[in-house]
């Protein structure tokens, strides 16, 4: 597979020579040996990434796992990120079919008033959390950005690291939320396949494939600290998606060599939509995935929700985890606020309830030190 570098390009425009690869021949060529080849080298080429994520490498899940682990310890220690989401409103004009929240979905609908934000902000705080991720559905008419920045201001006061998961924006809009204190950005593509992409996403702004592809860069060019990129497994063959993820987190590693990129791996669970998965993705899929982008790229951060089962979580950290959330929940006000009654407003169903506590003594447990602040914005 040849490789062009990237020269002043954006990611789509340099992502399009990926186009015409057909990956299901590519695997047909990939022997043994390509995977313990890939296994002993010490830098790895975008083929020899693709070669990790082929049905016959599944077979070196054990090996692989060794290297993804040691280059886990080399490159983080044992330490593990946690945070907790704080949904702000679930209003949403978009109609994502995979989506609880989406326009169509009977759910009772909220936003929060800044006294209700301040008030899961003194709840958060109080478990000892400092980083946070701030996320509305996508109503520019419901949460304009004079809202997010009016909550932004109330967290400020109480956490050290600020994410934001809303809608994408344009550059000069992230300037101004870096401006009071926003230092993450988590954006996922969802499903790189554009025309999956526009199968799912029936109506609403988010249906701008391209503005959404580029809102990390846009972001990261304004410069803010922290990209948090993501697709959504079930939507497509997931060996395709992981692949374009995982070169997607390549280039603005190699763009924006001052930013931390990290990717997500969710994968679609029960909500209001009732949409079910396309394609299946199972536990050892996941494993294989995370194992491969460890050893891809060593230096990439990758998150794991509590979208997962306690027992899944614990067993992947070794393999390459780095940041979880904990005491989470995916309900406009459900840390404090939210007392039930009408159709389940989760966005999605969450399969790891534990607190924080019970995360930091089930880490320790296991030799790994839970970091609960590692960055202050000055
Ligand atoms: S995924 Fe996001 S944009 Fe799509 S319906 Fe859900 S909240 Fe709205």
């Amino acid at each position: 597979m040849k490789v062009e570098a990237v020269v002043n390009k954006s990611f789509h425009d340099w992502f399009l020579q990926f186009k015409g690869l057909n990956i299901e021949i590519f695997f047909k060529d990939v022997t043994d040996k390509d995977i313990t080849d890939v296994l002993s080298a010490k830098e790895k080429s975008i083929e020899q990434f693709l070669t990790l994520l082929s049905p016959i490498a599944e077979k070196y899940l054990e090996d692989m796992a060794q290297t993804a682990n040691k280059l886990t310890v080399q490159n983080f220690g044992k330490t593990i990120h946690l945070y907790t989401p704080i949904y702000i409103s679930n209003y949403c004009v978009n109609n994502c079919i995979y989506c609880g929240f989406n326009l169509n979905s009977k759910i009772k609908r909220k936003k929060l008033t800044l006294e209700e934000v301040a008030e899961e902000a003194k709840f958060i705080g109080s478990t000892g959390l400092r980083h946070i991720l701030v996320l509305t559905g996508e109503s520019r008419e419901e949460t304009p950005l004079p809202y997010i920045k009016d909550c932004i201001k109330i967290l400020k006061k109480k956490f050290t690291s600020i994410s934001i998961e809303i809608y994408a924006l344009k550059g000069r809009e992230y300037e101004e939320l870096i401006k009071i204190g926003v230092d993450g950005l988590t954006i996922y593509q969802e499903v790189y396949d554009k025309h999956i992409y526009d199968q799912v996403h029936l109506s609403g702004p988010k249906k701008d494939y391209l503005f959404r592809l580029e809102a990390p860069e846009r972001a990261l060019s304004k410069g803010m600290r922290c990209a948090n990129i993501g697709a959504l497994l079930g939507l497509n063959d997931w060996r395709k998606e992981v692949f374009m993820l995982g070169i997607h987190a390549k280039y603005l590693q190699d763009n924006f060599t001052d930013a931390e990129i990290s990717i997500s791996i969710p994968r679609i669970r029960k909500n209001a939509s009732r949409f079910e998965p396309v394609c299946d993705v199972t536990d050892i899929n996941v494993a294989q995935i995370v194992v491969a982008l460890r050893i891809f790229l060593p230096r990439v951060g990758i998150t794991l929700s509590t979208r997962e089962s306690p027992e899944f979580r614990e067993n992947l950290i070794p393999l390459g985890i780095t940041r979880i959330s904990a005491g989470s929940t995916t309900v406009v006000g459900g840390h404090t606020i939210y007392e039930g009654g009408g159709k389940s407003p989760e966005q999605f169903e969450i399969l790891d309830e534990r607190g924080v506590n019970e995360i930091k003594v089930m880490l320790e447990s296991k030799g790994y030190q839970p970091v609960l602040k590692d960055w202050v914005s000055l």
